[in-house]
């Protein structure tokens, strides 16, 4: 007899709850162009109910030493920090593989 998950109803083996709730975790990093050129990077996804976002934020823009705000549950960063924010974002407790560069 296989175990039966209590959310979906299905056998523990063809769950995919687990899954689900981790990508709904993910945080993506991308970057975007504005105008006048000036490029930001923007950070999505961060649970803004577990995490004190302003703080974060601050953390970031000393650790990258750039400009940033926070806006609408995302972080803002003035340019671009592609290469740099992952290992930022590590080092403010982040698991590696909950960051998607994208
Ligand atoms: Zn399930």
């Amino acid at each position: 007899m296989s175990e039966i998950c209590s959310t979906c109803g299905l056998p523990k083996e063809l769950c995919v709850c687990e899954t689900i709730a981790k990508e709904d975790q993910l945080i993506g990093v991308t970057t975007e162009k504005r105008k006048f050129g000036k490029q930001y990077t923007i950070i999505t996804g961060i649970d803004t109910k577990d995490i004190d976002m302003d703080q974060l934020c601050k953390k970031l823009k000393n650790k990258l030493a750039c400009g940033g705000t926070v806006k609408g549950g995302k972080i803002e960063l003035q340019g671009n920090h592609k290469q740099k924010v992952r290992d930022a974002l590590i080092s403010a407790g982040f698991a590696p593989e909950t960051i998607v560069v994208r």
